[in-house]
């Protein structure tokens, strides 16, 4: 026997893009892979068709398979279920929307073979609209500059991880997860290829502006305490401010120059104080919100069904699933 090659996805309501997916995915994993491959959908909670989709292309295909959450845990989470459940030599993740073509597999795997563990494909250039493509540009380049570890830029979560990759990420358990991020922590040989990345093939976008910025957060927070490092640094500078004008003040009155008695001057001191001081809250607020988050250690996933793996296998997965309520 040779390798195994897993290919996870996580699947949101994917109904309309099931069908040609698993047929490209198939054609292009049957022509490097032979049979030694599984593919793991996570049906991350969908309210369509997928999840019976799903189960009728597991019961047809014995390398088909799905895994159901109990509910819509988010796409971080159900990705990480996949790598969970996923019995593979290597384990590819990509999104079902066939944004990260399957036909790349191929040279995910190449580099893998050449010895790479950890193999990220890299954004070419965005399909997508000019404020989302403003708005990634700029949180990748500030992540790279205030964040302790080295993020690659524009490489999201397509990407192939090696065995001993995959079995470090399931050693963290972090629950506000940024895999992108924890793919970089842990380390290993990494290499990132170039890819171009399409439009989706059908159906809307599940991440809203508020998934994005959550997950913008879980980037900023999990890789970097800069943000409250900031407080510091705008304390300083407006208590440098405070001190520079009352000394101007008392310099104005012992050589009785004529000096404007400002009301404005006083307002905008007051509300810039109060502003940075209550934007700093907020930094800690989110702060405090995770930290709490991540002391309550609920599971990350909760799994409702798995079908298409063998019960032997999944005997032992099923189980880790509590893994993160060890003491
Ligand atoms: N997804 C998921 N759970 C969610 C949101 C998204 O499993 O709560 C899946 C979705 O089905 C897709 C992938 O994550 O396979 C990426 O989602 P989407 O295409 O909406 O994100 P984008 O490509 O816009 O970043
Ligand atoms: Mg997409």
């Amino acid at each position: 026997m040779g390798t195994m090659i897993s290919v996870v996805l996580p699947v949101y309501n994917e109904a309309e893009n099931l069908g040609v997916l698993v047929e490209r995915l198939r054609t292009a994993l049957e022509r490097f892979a032979g049979d030694g491959f599984e593919v793991v959908f996570v049906d991350d909670g969908s309210t369509d068709a997928s999840p019976e989709m799903l189960d009728a292309l597991a019961a047809r295909d014995p390398r088909l398979k799905a895994i159901h959450l109990s509910r819509n845990f988010g796409h971080q989470a159900a990705l990480q279920a996949g790598l969970d459940a996923a019995a593979g030599d290597a384990v590819v993740t990509m999104d079902a929307d066939l944004q990260d073509p399957p036909e790349v597999l191929a040279s995910l795997v190449g580099k893998w073979r050449e010895g790479y563990d950890v193999v990220y494909a890299v954004r070419r250039k965005r399909k997508e609209g000019l404020a989302k493509r403003v708005a990634y540009a700029a949180f990748y380049r500030s992540l790279r500059a205030v964040a302790e570890i080295d993020v690659p830029l524009d490489a999201g979560d397509f990407c192939l991880l090696d065995r001993r990759v995959v079995d470090a990420l399931g050693t963290l358990g972090e629950r506000g997860r940024f895999l992108r991020g924890l793919r970089s922590w842990v380390g290993f040989r990494q290499v990132g290829i170039e890819y171009e990345r399409e439009a989706r093939y059908a159906g809307a976008p599940k991440y809203g502006v508020r998934k994005l910025v959550r997950l913008a957060l879980s980037g900023y927070v999990g890789f970097s305490s800069m943000p409250l490092r900031l407080a510091a640094w705008l304390g300083f500078l407006a208590a440098g401010a405070g001190f520079l004008i009352a000394l101007w003040t008392a310099l104005t009155r012992i050589f009785n120059v004529p000096s404007p008695r400002g009301w404005a001057s006083t307002m905008a001191a007051i509300l810039f104080v109060g502003g940075v001081q209550l934007v700093m809250l907020g930094v800690l607020g989110e702060y405090l919100g995770r930290v709490y988050d991540e002391v309550r250690r609920r599971p990350l996933y909760i799994v409702r069904s798995r079908v298409g793996f063998d019960e032997g296998a999944a005997a032992a997965p099923a189980g880790r699933v509590e893994r993160r309520g060890r003491g």
